[in-house]
């Protein structure tokens, strides 16, 4: 345990940024680019990296007026969005002391990722923002649910919990993300199209929406851009629905 913690520090560094609702210099943690080993993703598109799951550090939180958001639009508010995190977070916030630690426990990470939601839904953040935030709490949530010990007298109660938390984000980025797809150009949270309509298919089937999950998978399989490592989970994911289709029919 104290070894998996070591090497999670080893590719870490804290980074200085100015808030820019309140001006303070703050810190938070990041992965040293290049020191994280890729390894797989998840059918969620959930990234694995061997030693560190680098999504518990993907957000800036201001402890001095609350201010939050995901790494890459941390410094992009406009005018009126800084006006609005003012009003209604910096006014009801309780700054408080940063506190020293080595790595962000997967809790404190979705507690970060929980703030910078609340920022950026009050901020009136784009539907791709939104959505982004809502599909690394899912991942967080998962990865939560799996670190749960054997040995916990509770555990499956507690897997059970998060696995619904992660179910709920889920289904909200399949909200947001289903409209950042009707309204927005590409990338959208980072994704390029087949990308993106992997995941929405995805979201669709754990929805039960076999149809829709379908109609996403068929211009993914069919597109001459998709990866032969999307191809091959969207092939996988078509199978499954296929099955449950006539399941239904039958
Ligand atoms: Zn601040």
């Amino acid at each position: 345990m104290e070894d998996a913690i070591a090497k999670e520090k080893a590719m870490l560094i804290d980074r200085k940024y100015t808030c820019p609702i309140c001006d303070k210099q703050i810190r938070a943690k990041a992965v040293k680019s290049n020191s994280a080993k890729f390894v797989d993703t998840m059918v969620d598109l959930r990234p694995i990296h061997s030693g560190i799951n680098v999504t518990k550090y993907d957000t800036i939180c201001c402890p001095y007026c609350g201010f939050a958001a995901l790494t890459k639009n941390f410094t992009t508010t406009t005018q009126t969005q800084r006006k609005l995190i003012r009003e209604q977070i910096q006014a009801n916030y309780k700054p408080r002391e940063e506190v020293e630690c080595d790595t962000y426990t997967t809790e404190a990470a979705i507690t970060r990722l929980k703030m910078t939601l609340l920022c950026t839904v009050t901020k009136g953040g784009k539907d791709s923002e939104i959505g982004n935030v809502c599909v690394k709490i899912s991942w967080l949530y998962e990865s939560l649910a799996e670190e749960v010990a054997d040995d916990d007298p509770k555990a499956e109660e507690k897997r059970a919990q998060y696995l619904k938390e992660a179910d709920n984000a889920a289904m909200k980025a399949y909200q947001h993300l289903s409209t950042a797809r009707m309204k927005e150009g590409f990338p959208i949270a980072g994704m390029n199209e087949t990308t993106l309509d992997y995941l929405l298919a995805y979201y669709a089937y754990k929805k039960g929406e076999y149809q829709t999950c379908m109609q996403y998978l068929s211009g993914v399989v069919t597109s001459k851009s998709t990866s032969p490592r999307l191809k091959d989970k969207s092939l996988e994911l078509k199978d499954i629905v296929s099955a449950k289709l006539h399941e239904n029919q039958a």
